[in-house]
């Protein structure tokens, strides 16, 4: 059987017109994907436009863009589009999941639970990121990985990876780093770029929120909970939030680290993060959510004692703990 990023890169060559897309409230990974992927299609000389519902997080405003990101669809739909870091259908946004059969869609993605749902599919649950599989399609189309391109890749792999540390660190992926270091990549810049992104607002939620962490099942789960009220009184947003989760996860004792954060009256967001054999995609997947096997998320709609005690009580059950 011909393997899909060979059955990718031949489509990529043959059609002309492209939609890339990500998963809606785009991470690092997703930005930096979405624009390595607009970069090899400007070299192939290509028409595309990078679409993501949630436009650029402001975080990311440094991310050098081949084009920008519209955060409309266009009135007529390319034959193809490229979705990236999308586990779910549903997580691309409901603009463009209902308007997904005027086009046809190229799914590349590192989720587990993906399902598929691509005319064409490259699942690869072992990749780090999708950035990993953005330098491969590169290689495969015979694309240098230098230059903007390669600082695109640079964060999308070194986000997802919290910077190589995480278990899904490959040797591949370090020595992608190291290439692309090689190459001429200024990594004090783009990690000082990709860091030095704080608000005052931003450190004055984290304060709070560490500040406010739960222990249970005798501090073997550490819970956080943000409500829409410490996000309006402290001038932050629910991107403000990211990464905070793998510092509560560094407690000595804490097997599971739990974020729930306010998305709407009674309907929590919740993030999980968990080390090693600690399987939380197993239970984000009981609400009906995703991820990976140390990293995962899903929604709880209750009021936040009851959906406390739901993400509680499966974390203890998932894990066998009392
Ligand atoms: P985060 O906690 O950073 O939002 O997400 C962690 C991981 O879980 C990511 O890989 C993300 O794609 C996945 N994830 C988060 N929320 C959901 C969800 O509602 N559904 C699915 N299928 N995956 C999710």
């Amino acid at each position: 059987m011909e393997s899909p990023v060979k059955t990718i890169s031949d489509l990529i060559r043959n059609e002309d017109n492209f939609l890339v897309a990500a998963h809606y409230n785009p991470d690092g990974d997703a930005i930096g994907s979405t624009a390595a992927m607009g970069h090899m299609l400007k070299a192939l000389g290509k028409q595309f436009t990078l679409y993501n519902p949630s436009g650029l997080p402001e975080r990311y405003d440094y991310a050098p863009l081949p084009a920008p990101i519209e955060t409309e669809l266009p009135e007529t739909m390319p034959e193809w589009t490229i979705v990236l870091d999308c586990g779910a259908k549903e997580r691309m946004g409901d603009a463009l999941f209902e308007r997904s059969g005027e086009t046809r869609i190229i799914d590349i993605d590192h989720h587990l639970g993906n399902g598929d749902y691509g005319e064409a599919n490259w699942v690869a649950v072992d990749q780090p990121a999708v950035g990993s599989m953005m330098a491969e399609l590169a290689k495969a189309l015979d694309i240098p990985i230098q230059g903007e391109l390669a600082e695109c890749i640079y964060l999308a792999v070194a986000t997802d990876t919290g910077f190589f540390t995480y278990g899904s660190t490959t040797p591949e992926s370090l020595e992608l780093a190291a290439q692309m270091l090689r190459d001429g990549l200024d990594l004090p810049r783009i990690n000082m770029l990709i860091t030095k992104q704080w608000s005052e607002p931003r450190m004055r939620l984290w304060t709070e929120v560490m500040s406010s962490v739960e222990l249970f099942a005798s501090k073997k789960i550490a819970l956080a909970a943000i409500s829409d009220e410490m996000f309006q009184r402290t001038g932050t947003t629910s991107d403000d939030t990211e990464n905070i989760i793998n510092f509560i996860r560094r407690l000595k004792t804490v097997r599971v680290a739990a974020i729930l954060r306010e998305e709407a009256p009674d309907t929590y967001k919740f993030s999980l993060r968990s080390y090693g054999e600690d399987n939380v995609q197993e239970i984000a997947a009981t609400f009906d959510g995703g991820g990976h096997r140390n990293a995962s998320g899903g929604t709880i709609k209750a009021p936040l004692d009851e959906a406390k005690m739901q993400l509680v009580g499966a974390i203890r059950d998932n894990l066998g703990i009392k």
